[in-house]
């Protein structure tokens, strides 16, 4: 039988629409809107084009939307100076400085996400949310495994007791994806480009977290018959086509439910930012009071 296709539309208006619903609670409550800077810098066409959709969602949520956009040649001291005058701004409750950043500055990439004040690190990287997440306190946490988890939540998939294996051990997917579905009570294992025989373990997985940047790496022989399968990973393969990590047409006759890519997990990505945003505003403007 073929699985149910965990579509990201649905949970994307799902989630955009509880961002609104609290935006609007906490303009009433506070007189201010939640507000979000976008630092970009440089002209890289694909953040671009990131930023655009943040600054667009911001607009339909009712959540004040900044963007500056810094020319290529940027040096790292006036970028930071730009986020402690954002830090320092009373309007702008979250900060994120799209990545990558040129390459004159992309080498001090740690101490840039280090200086954003931890209250307003809304994409969750700084090494404050980052503790805070390992010790199980509340965070704000990176958007795309925040938003793979609360997908999943929604859709009524039961994560206690299963077992997890997440492919891919990055700072913005694999780690954070790893305590989140820990703090579900998963039993977790993170596979990695040293894992022996991948292909067993990942197939001792209830649910299957996908998240390397290689297309279509993630065979039918690799997925327990009734799987979740979660395909983060997105890989121009043409010009004008993306594929995902997983082989969408096979797996999907194996498991249980999969999203698919396009149309999956990407569009949580900016759904969750915005709850991340709201979520930001409501402890800085109560710790305001
Ligand atoms: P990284 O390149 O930072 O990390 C990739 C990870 O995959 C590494 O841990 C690497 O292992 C592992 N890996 C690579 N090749 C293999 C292999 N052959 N076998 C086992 N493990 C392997 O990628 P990101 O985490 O940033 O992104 C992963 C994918 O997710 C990309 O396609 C990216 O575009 C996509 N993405 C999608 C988002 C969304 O909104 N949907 C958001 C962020 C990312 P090792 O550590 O050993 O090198």
């Amino acid at each position: 039988m073929s699985a149910r296709i965990l579509e990201g539309k649905v949970f994307a208006a799902e989630f955009k629409n509880d961002a609104k619903i609290k935006a609007a609670a906490i303009k009433e409550k506070y007189g201010v809107a939640p507000g979000l800077a976008v630092i970009i810098v440089g002209n890289n066409p694909a953040s671009e084009v990131y930023v655009r959709n943040k600054h667009k969602s911001c607009e339909e949520l009712g959540i004040y939307s900044e963007v500056i956009a810094l020319p290529e040649e940027t040096a790292k001291e006036e970028l930071l100076a730009k986020i402690d005058e954002l830090n320092n701004d009373k309007k702008i409750h979250g900060i994120l400085v799209q990545l990558p950043l040129p390459k004159q500055i992309a080498a001090c990439s740690d101490e840039i996400l280090e200086r954003i004040n931890p209250a307003k690190d809304v994409d969750g990287f700084h090494p404050q949310n980052v503790g805070k997440l390992v010790t199980g306190q509340d965070a704000l946490t990176p958007c795309t495994p925040l938003g793979c988890i609360r997908m999943l939540k929604s859709a009524g998939i039961e994560i206690d007791g299963k077992r997890a294996v997440i492919i891919g051990r990055s700072n913005i997917v694999g780690k954070p994806m790893l305590h989140l579905l820990m703090k579900e009570n998963a039993t977790v294992t993170v596979c990695h480009s040293h894992t022996k025989d991948l292909a067993a373990v990942a197939k001792e997985a209830d649910i299957l977290v996908a998240a390397m940047g290689k297309p279509k790496f993630v065979t039918a022989d690799m997925v327990k018959e009734g799987a979740t399968v979660i395909d983060v990973g997105i890989n121009r393969i043409a010009p004008k086509k993306l594929a995902g990590d997983v082989d969408f047409e096979a797996v999907k006759e194996v498991a249980g439910a999969i999203t698919p890519v396009p149309g999956g997990v990407g569009l949580l990505t900016v759904a969750t930012l915005m709850n991340n945003v709201v979520f930001a505003a409501e402890k800085q403007l109560e710790g305001e009071k």
